[in-house]
């Protein structure tokens, strides 16, 4: 929660893997969530077989099911909505698209390999030219954060791409909440939220 009581807020810049495992980690721990997203993401092009865990799946069908994830949690996603501009205030970040503008506490940017919001945020970027960021995945700009192909020079990977995601909205929880946070969760919890649709 903010001094105010409102909620904390994150927008998320794309939602292919990266974004959307930003999204989820952060709505599924109570801070509000909005993702933009132009639908543009590589995995429509791709057939993982290398994503630990799953033997097969096609990119579009892995988006699919991560799109339904994320909004079963509760995150707001506008599908379509391309962002134009990220710019940082006093108190956060303002983010303007074709149709509005929003604020929010922190952003993610996950736009693939279009790094131009980052550099128009004032991101430091590597000698590579990717957005620099360390474990946690906050660059330069304090309470923004880089995830994905964004900051990666070609070792491109749904699997890390997600890993960057969970990372940093982790890191913004660990933020919020004053020291370092998980999100374990156990069987019990599964029968509390999907009850009899458990599988054995
Ligand atoms: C042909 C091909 C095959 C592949 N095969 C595999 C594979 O077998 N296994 C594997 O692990 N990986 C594979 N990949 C790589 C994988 O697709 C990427 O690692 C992954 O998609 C990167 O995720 P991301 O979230 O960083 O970026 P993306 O998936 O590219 O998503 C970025 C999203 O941001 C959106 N966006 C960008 N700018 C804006 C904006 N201004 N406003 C709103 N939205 C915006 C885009 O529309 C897009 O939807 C393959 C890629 C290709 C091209």
């Amino acid at each position: 929660m903010t001094a105010d009581d409102e909620p904390t807020s994150v927008i998320v810049v794309g939602g292919g893997p990266a974004g959307l495992s930003a999204a989820l980690f952060a709505v599924k721990n109570g801070l509000e969530a909005t993702v933009f997203d132009g639908d543009e993401t590589w995995m429509h092009k791709a057939h993982l077989f290398n994503y630990l865990g799953i033997g097969s799946v096609g990119g579009s069908e892995f988006m699919a099911t991560a799109r339904q994830q994320v909004d079963d949690f509760g995150a707001d996603r506008h599908q379509g909505e391309e962002v134009t501009s990220v710019a940082s205030t006093d108190d956060g970040f303002t983010v303007e698209t074709e149709d509005d503008e929003y604020e929010a506490d922190y952003v993610v940017i996950a736009t693939g390999a279009n790094r131009e919001l980052a550099k128009e945020l004032g991101c430091d970027f590597t000698d590579e030219d990717v957005v620099d960021v360390d474990v946690d995945m906050e660059t330069s700009v304090e309470d923004a954060y880089a995830v994905g192909a964004v900051v990666r020079p070609e070792e491109w990977q749904a699997a890390i791409a997600v890993g960057d995601g969970a990372a940093a909205a982790l890191n913004i929880l660990s933020k919020e909440k004053g020291e370092r946070y998980h999100d374990f969760d156990v069987p019990a919890d599964a029968e509390r939220v999907f009850g009899e649709h458990v599988a054995e």
